[in-house]
């Protein structure tokens, strides 16, 4: 009898998503998790909520000091800070979950994706979002009316550096077509479920 394929050493897979903001990751994410059993990772912020974002549903809202204290403890996967900001991923529950066998996925920005490529290798499945072209995400940013110009203008410039800085990603999807990114999600998780190891 043939020896059983290696598989992946966790029952669950790590998938991080990584993008400029306003790049439409959290849409693309929504159609994507649509109908499938994944355990969506909620960030720790100490921005402010924005109008509509409800408390350990967007993120869990905390203050600075609290925000410390957790990476005090090391009860961070990732932590960064983001135009003044600071967000995290807790470790805790992503554990359980990929013990659990659920699919795990992380929706956070370049520094952070960087940190769990360093910490978990090729454990974690990394995938880049990458706007149509830098003005069209101005467009997108504009659009949103919960930005000021200033604030418009420091997330564009992220944005750039951010892309590029895709070196440590497994993949790159292209948001032009919202229902071809989620088709090209769809593919990148059927394909990680069935990747072999090497020995
Ligand atoms: P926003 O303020 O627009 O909600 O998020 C700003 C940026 O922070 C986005 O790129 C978002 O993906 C990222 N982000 C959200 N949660 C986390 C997190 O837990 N860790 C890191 N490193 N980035 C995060």
């Amino acid at each position: 009898e043939p020896a059983a394929p290696t598989s992946r050493p966790s029952p669950g897979l790590l998938l991080v998503i990584t993008g400029a903001s306003g790049v439409g990751k959290g849409t693309l994410r929504a159609d994507w998790l649509r109908d499938q059993d994944v355990f969506y990772s909620t960030s720790w912020t100490t921005r402010a909520p924005r109008e509509g974002e409800r408390d350990g549903v967007d993120y869990v809202f905390v203050d600075r000091d609290t925000f410390s204290e957790h990476i005090a403890r090391g009860e961070f996967l990732e932590h960064a800070e983001f135009v003044g900001n600071h967000y995290g991923t807790p470790l805790a529950p992503i554990r359980q979950a990929l013990a659990r066998g659920q699919d795990v996925v992380l929706e956070i920005e370049v520094e952070g994706a960087r940190q769990v490529r360093e910490r978990l290798g090729n454990e974690a499945v990394m995938i880049f979002i990458m706007p149509p072209s830098l003005e069209e995400l101005r467009r997108r940013l504009e659009g949103r009316a919960t930005e000021t110009p200033e604030r418009i203008e420091k997330r564009l410039a992220r944005a750039e550096v951010e892309m590029n800085q895709t070196d440590m990603f497994d993949y790159v999807v292209v948001n032009d077509d919202l229902a071809q990114a989620v088709a090209d999600l769809h593919a990148i998780q059927q394909a990680e479920r069935s990747r072999l190891l090497p020995a």
